[in-house]
């Protein structure tokens, strides 16, 4: 993941460094480079055009150009703007309220996301130290309330026990319940997918919403979906109150985009990258250490 990215803005920063002097010209025509660049990593039309012309704002000003390393500073104006673009540092959730806090996970069918809920549980067990249990509430994949038993067993985190056809909203209520009189600090909720964004799929997130009052309510896109994956996000953004965005495979060869679009189309943080299928395979995701890994 951005590979071809990071060589082509090289590229470009390489040249520039090496001029010394330059004047406003020298830097329009290197960001025109690195607008190219960025649409060819898939990020969005309006992202890109808007974080060019806050780069260029910024770097035609007489300071820069007379400074004695004006090469230097336009490559730090684009770091500082790239980490704006990603937003700030929040891979942390919030998860510190009156037990059981709800994190409920929302996304697409194959974007990951039941594998993404025991990743986060086994997380939040572990590394937060918190006694959580997760339910599913799909009953749209056929063995979809399985697989996140057999994670649970294989991650060791409590999973809601599986009455037959119940409805997801009647799970939710249960799960809550469960969560309550158990003692659980977490209730993690890994609702149902569906194979587009669609009416249904959105009242059932509200309506699931409404009665388990989430306080993270996270959206998981696929990053291999590039200018899709944002779509999706966008769609889901203006429905339902998300609050961050984990994006997975992250250890693929996505070109990048999403992963620099998502946070200015959908105006939430990306809290986590899922980097691999193993239940390990999670990361924080960190604005400033993905623009250094960008910028080389
Ligand atoms: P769901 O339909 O959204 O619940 O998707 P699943 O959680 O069942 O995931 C679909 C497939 O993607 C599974 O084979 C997962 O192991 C795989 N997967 C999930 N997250 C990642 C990731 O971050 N990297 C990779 N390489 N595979 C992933």
């Amino acid at each position: 993941m951005f590979e071809s990215l990071s060589d082509r803005l090289g590229g470009v920063f390489d040249r520039l460094r090496g001029r010394g002097a330059l004047n406003e010209a020298d830097v329009r025509a290197a960001m025109r480079e690195v607008r190219i660049a960025l649409l060819e990593a898939d990020v969005a039309l309006p992202v890109a055009r808007d974080f060019i012309d806050k780069v260029t704002e910024k770097a035609v000003g007489q300071q820069v150009l007379k400074s004695v390393t004006p090469g230097q500073q336009v490559v730090k104006i684009v770091n500082d703007a790239l980490v704006d673009m990603l937003g700030a540092d929040e891979s942390e959730l919030n998860v510190d309220v009156t037990p059981p806090a709800v994190v409920m996970m929302v996304g697409l069918q194959g974007s990951g996301k039941t594998t993404t809920t025991a990743k986060i549980a086994k997380r939040l067990s572990e590394k937060n130290r918190k006694k959580v249990m997760m339910a599913s509430l799909d009953v749209n994949r056929p063995a979809a309330q399985e697989q996140l038993a057999v994670l649970g067993t294989q991650t060791g985190v409590a999973t809601l026990p599986i009455v037959a056809g119940q409805q997801p909203v009647d799970i939710a209520r249960r799960a809550m319940q469960a969560a309550k009189l158990q003692g659980y600090d977490v209730l993690l909720l890994d609702t149902a997918g569906r194979l587009h964004v669609d009416q249904a799929l959105m009242d059932e997130m509200k309506a699931v919403a409404e009665v388990s009052t989430p306080a993270e309510i996270l959206l998981v896109v696929d990053a291999l979906t590039g200018q899709d994956a944002v779509n999706v996000a966008q769609s889901f953004a203006g429905q339902v109150d998300l609050t961050g965005v984990v994006l997975t495979r992250m250890d693929g060869d996505a070109r990048g985009g999403a992963a620099l679009s998502m946070r200015a189309v959908t105006g939430k943080p990306i809290k986590f990258a899922g980097v691999g299928e193993g239940m390990d395979k999670l990361e924080g995701f960190h604005p400033d250490r993905v623009a250094g890994r960008i910028l080389g």
